[in-house]
């Protein structure tokens, strides 16, 4: 069966997880810039930013879409901790906010070494609570996504949240460390490196650190990014991993080979997954979110069913 326009098979593994019959859709259009997308299964809902209108917005196949929050203080990424909260990064506040079961809000981390973050991008979580996000500058830049501050931290790093509350520098050598997340085991964390937006010098890459007891091993580069560069990323309940890219998404098998891609037909910034089966990908696109079918579930087993 041939493969539609928007599906790109650059190695056969990938024609098991992604159909022939799977369109494209565009769910919702006419944001400014669209981020941050995260399922919630219990209520069949996709929420995600439009950052400079500092809106949250939600998605429902019954409901369409609405407005879930505004003032958001240009909330960019969002997950969910294993409890089922919600968790959003604020470059406007310089955080990471959690949204209790009551809708109150509660700071997580804003400062570290009683300086303020610069303006934290992308967080996730995993299964024993610990949050890990990343920090780089883009909040601060301008008045676009965020308000022109001067940076306080010396550069920008990714930092690991414990249970316990301690806030760690654990990754330091990164030009803009962006999107994050961690393999089904939860023994390897991948991080983007989206500094080639401002330094044509930075590669654009997907880092790879194995998760030892006490510190992370620097595995060097996991895959690079053909076309623009990675922002979100997400594995598959495989291990393979699915990173935004301008021309759409690109899915990397565990080995770092491409797989194939999804074009999409503006720049991609964030992807995750869910529906009702666990089995659409949802994409963050500039002014707009698609939807892909994908015959594969995400690893994060509390973002889908079963
Ligand atoms: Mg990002």
């Amino acid at each position: 069966m041939k493969y539609p326009t928007h599906i790109e098979i650059h190695d056969p593994r990938f024609k098991h997880l992604v159909h022939p019959m799977s369109r494209l859709d565009c769910l919702a259009d006419g944001f400014t810039w669209t981020e941050g997308p995260v399922w919630f299964g219990d209520h069949q809902c996709l929420i995600f930013s439009d950052i400079p209108s500092q809106r949250l917005m939600r998605w429902s196949e019954t409901e369409g879409l609405s407005t879930f929050r505004v003032a958001t203080g240009f909330n960019n990424g969002n997950t969910r901790d294993p409890q089922g909260r919600l968790i959003g990064c604020r470059h406007g506040y310089r955080d990471v906010v959690r949204t209790e079961h009551s809708g109150a809000l509660t700071v997580l981390a804003n400062s570290y070494s009683g300086k303020a973050l610069n303006s934290p991008n992308d967080v996730i979580v995993q299964s024993d609570g610990t949050i890990w996000f990343t920090d780089p500058t883009y909040g601060i830049m301008s008045n676009f996504e965020g308000y022109r501050s001067a940076q306080e931290q010396p550069t920008q790093y990714v930092y690991r949240l414990s249970p316990n509350g301690d806030l760690s520098a654990v990754i330091t050598d990164m030009a803009q460390p962006n999107g994050l997340c961690l393999s089904p085991d939860e023994k390897t964390l991948y991080v983007a490196e989206s500094g080639s937006s401002h330094d044509p010098e930075v590669p654009a890459i997907i880092r790879k650190f194995q998760l030892a007891p006490q510190q992370l091993m620097d595995e060097g580069v996991f895959a690079e990014i053909d076309n623009g560069l990675p922002d979100g990323i997400r594995t598959d309940a495989q291990g393979n991993l699915w990173s935004s890219a301008a021309d759409g998404v690109h899915c990397f098998a565990p080995d770092g080979h491409r797989l194939g891609k999804i074009l999409v037909p503006q720049v991609v910034s964030n992807i995750c997954f869910g529906g009702p089966d666990g089995h659409r990908l949802f994409i963050t696109a500039t002014t707009a979110v698609y939807r892909v079918f994908i015959d594969i579930c995400g690893a994060e087993p509390w973002t889908h069913p079963g």
